[in-house]
């Protein structure tokens, strides 16, 4: 019996939801949750992840303001910018769009954002909160959302071996810390790959939960992966396809169509992961809101 298809744009509509409830109460003590994001430079794949991002805030009625700068920023510029939005109590959830420039210092951007309003979660001292199992920090979204799927599909994690491949400071490690704390939808016994890792199908194999963030397609052969186990496809290539009519299409790092036949559970690309990260953003933003409302 092929796998169940574990639908992520469901899931994320139903979040959605629930951050607009969230929102309109925040709106009816007078605060209304503001994520602003810094886009610098003009690279057109950036500008389309931004617009999705502000679309989505618009849509849960939150503000969204973002603030264009031009590819020549220096790195004091946008410091001094960071600082302002640190000030402003009119924003929440700061998010500075990468790639950055080349003479911006990506390291130093994410230190300089105020912890309380990371809401991309990639703070050290946010990537330390979750690393100790504290859950006031905020947790990178794409993670977080996987691990929302896992909930919402009711699949009982604890005590199971969770394979992450890939190790990501934005995907693959946050995603096994998330996996290996003491806690709800997680408990599990942790395993990270990376192209380092020898025999990677002899991880694969032993893996009742597979999560794949790498961007390659096809890395995941239906021969890796264990019968009945939940496959989590975050990779995103596109590739050619000529029976489009844009002549090409999305695709996973898992080999789809074979795999689903050998799985229990299995997102699709797309309209499994990636609906979740937007979702997960707009409730780390609702929760900074809350928080700064609480403070
Ligand atoms: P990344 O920074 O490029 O990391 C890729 C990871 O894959 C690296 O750790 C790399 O290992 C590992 N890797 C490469 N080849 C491998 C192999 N043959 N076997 C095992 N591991 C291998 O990528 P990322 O930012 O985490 O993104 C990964 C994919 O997810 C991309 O396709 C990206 O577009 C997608 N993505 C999707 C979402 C979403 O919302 N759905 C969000 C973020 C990213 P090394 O560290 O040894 O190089």
């Amino acid at each position: 019996m092929p796998a169940e298809l574990i639908d992520g744009t469901a899931i994320a509509a139903r979040i959605r939801g629930e951050v607009s409830a969230e929102v309109a109460t925040l709106k009816a003590s007078g605060v209304v949750p503001r994520l602003t994001v810094v886009l610098i430079g003009d690279d057109p794949a950036s500008a389309v992840y931004v617009a999705g991002k502000g679309r989505a805030c618009v849509e849960v009625g939150m503000d969204e303001n973002t603030i264009r700068l031009p590819a020549s920023t220096s790195q004091h510029e946008l410091m001094e910018l960071l600082d302002c939005l640190n000030a402003d109590p009119a924003v929440h959830g700061i998010l500075v769009q990468s790639p950055f420039p080349k003479q911006i210092d990506p390291g130093a951007v994410i230190r300089r954002i105020d912890p309380s309003k990371d809401v991309d979660g990639f703070h050290p001292v946010n990537v330390g909160k979750l690393l100790a199992g504290d859950r006031d920090g905020f947790v990178p979204c794409t993670p977080a959302g996987i691990q929302e799927l896992l909930r919402a599909s009711n699949v009982a994690t604890h005590g199971l071996h969770c394979v992450v491949v890939g190790r990501s400071n934005i995907v693959g490690k946050p995603m096994a810390a998330l996996m290996v704390q003491d806690g709800p939808t997680a408990n599990c016994t942790v395993t990270i790959c990376h192209r380092y890792t020898r025999n990677l199908a002899s991880f694969t194999r032993s893996a009742d939960i597979l999560i794949t963030a790498v961007g390659r397609p096809g890395l995941i052969t239906a021969e890796m992966v264990k019968p009945g186990a939940a496959v989590l496809d975050v990779g995103i290539t596109r590739i050619p396809d000529a029976t489009r009519k844009s002549g090409t299409r999305l695709v996973g790092d898992v080999d789809f169509e074979a795999v689903r036949e050998v799985a229990g559970l299995i997102t699709p690309v797309p309209g499994g992961v990636g609906p979740m990260t937007i979702a997960m953003l707009l409730r780390n933003t609702v929760r900074a809101a809350q928080r700064l409302a609480a403070a």
